[in-house]
């Protein structure tokens, strides 16, 4: 190494995780496909167990990327989040997570974790709340930073300090925010996952997760991953190295990208609301930019009373209403009608979710191309 001990993440996107291989293979990783190995040559057997060569330095990357002793590849990231609730919790024990978790986790919880008996309180974020939440055998805080859809930002060092204090395993879900950006292990955070379907695959055409922690705790949740099934398979683990190694340039991108859509959308009139972690008037920017080396490439707003959602998303040529996010193009959804359709009338109000609030995953285009698809759709009705 150099007299610098630790590489840019950019460098760690392009080189973490590679393995001398002989020259004739060329300079990128061969893509292992096979589903059933001489046993007589040791090593490995299935690929459910684990797909030795391209999981490797997938792992390698993403270990390298947070920072952290060891990482896992999933076949999603539901299969990692599951994975780790039913490796570090049995029925009765109890966890704490933040209020408005991603739906698929939410619906994990209520769906099967309940359902078997283990125990659940949420939390509204305020580290000062955090400490009465916690019992006798509760196991895991899981918490997300920034939030969907509305960009709420968690003191990261804060929680982590007092889920140790309290012999909590602190795990948090880094998919907005990338370890580009956000490293959570950095700021004492146990246990790291993704959803490696939005940023690191990048290209909407990949499901995959991740999870990046201490190798005891790694070691721990592995069996869980293989024996759930949610195993990455080769050809896909392939596509994520190719991926993750633009990792770092699509992210600044986006990221850029956000934050001037952010200040322009803030200072129109036809715009009520622009909540982005990077404008100071975000209740969480001084934490955000305490712990994030930028400010992600989501952007949340909501259109002025004048202007109908509907006629609005029409109207948009090039950003297509989507529900994922993360991709090199730029997605909107409208989370009252997506990832927030199943809550109530009352709790979407309690949470400020209407109609006219708008989610934008920006994407790497020329940011004032996407400038003029967002003016023209607004289309200067209340001008
Ligand atoms: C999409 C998403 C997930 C679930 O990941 P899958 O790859 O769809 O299983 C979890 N957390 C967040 C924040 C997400 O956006």
């Amino acid at each position: 190494m150099t007299d610098r001990d630790k590489r840019a993440p950019a460098t760690d996107c392009v080189h973490a995780g590679e393995t001398q291989l002989p020259g004739a293979m060329g300079i990128n990783t061969p893509v292992v496909t096979s589903t059933t190995f001489d046993y007589r040559e040791g090593g490995v057997r299935y690929p459910r167990y684990v797909n030795a060569l391209n999981h490797e330095v997938v792992a390698g990357k993403i270990a390298a990327l947070e920072g952290a002793q060891a990482a896992r590849v999933s076949a999603s990231g539901m299969g990692a989040i599951s994975a780790v609730f039913l490796s570090l919790m049995k029925p009765g024990d109890h966890a704490v997570i933040l209020d408005g978790l991603y739906g698929g986790t939410t619906d994990l919880v209520e769906g099967l974790l309940e359902p078997m008996g283990m125990r659940f309180t949420t939390w509204n974020g305020d580290p000062d709340s955090l400490a009465a939440c916690f019992e006798k055998n509760t196991r895991l805080l899981m918490v997300e930073s920034p939030t969907n859809p509305l960009l709420s930002i968690v003191d990261l060092a804060a929680t982590a300090k007092i889920a140790r204090e309290h012999d909590v395993v602190s795990f948090i879900d880094n998919t907005f925010a990338t370890p580009i950006l956000q490293r959570p292990i950095e700021h004492g955070f146990d246990l790291v996952m993704h959803s490696a379907t939005k940023y690191l695959g990048g290209h909407s055409d990949l499901l995959c997760g991740a999870l990046a922690g201490s190798t005891e705790l790694i070691e721990r949740i592995h069996p869980n991953i293989v024996r759930l099934g949610a195993t990455l398979n080769g050809q896909d683990l392939a596509l994520l190295e190719r991926s993750i190694k633009t990792l770092a340039v699509r992210v600044e991108r986006a990221s850029e990208n956000a934050a001037e859509l952010a200040r322009r959308l803030d200072r129109d009139p036809r715009i009520a609301e622009t909540l982005y972690p990077g404008l100071p008037s975000h209740p969480g920017h001084s934490v955000a930019a305490n712990q994030m080396s930028g400010f992600g490439g989501m952007l949340t707003f909501r259109i002025a009373d004048s202007i109908d959602p509907e006629p609005f998303l029409d109207r948009l040529t090039m950003i297509r209403p989507a529900v994922s996010l993360g991709g090199v193009e730029s997605t909107i959804s409208q989370p009252s009608k997506t990832s927030h359709a199943k809550l109530s009338d009352e709790k979407r109000k309690a949470l400020g979710i209407d109609d006219r609030l708008m989610r934008l995953s920006v994407g790497i285009e020329g940011v004032d191309d996407l400038w003029d698809d967002l003016d023209r759709a607004l289309g200067g009705s209340s001008l």
